[in-house]
């Protein structure tokens, strides 16, 4: 899961807010996890990154914000 994919969630208005039920206006980078695997003497490391990020509400004056490395699950599913 990339930043990447949070930035166009929220561009394409896909992050919404469970609060509201609005897109998501913005977010804040708080940092990257990176995993690393290593499986026995292959040596085989298999690297994931995933974003932590808060995600900002801002609609109105809904409140909502959370601090999360799962916000796919805030993501819409497409259509
Ligand atoms: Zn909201």
């Amino acid at each position: 899961m990339s930043e990447k994919i949070v930035q166009e969630a929220i561009a394409n208005k896909k992050m919404l807010c469970p609060k509201c039920n609005s897109p998501v206006q913005r977010y804040e980078k708080y940092a990257d996890t990176v995993d690393l695997v290593r499986d026995g003497f292959n040596v085989q490391e298999i690297y994931s990154t995933s974003s932590r990020v808060t995600l900002i509400c801002g609609n109105g004056d809904c409140k909502w914000e959370e601090r999360t490395e799962f916000w796919d699950a805030y993501i819409e599913d497409g259509d």
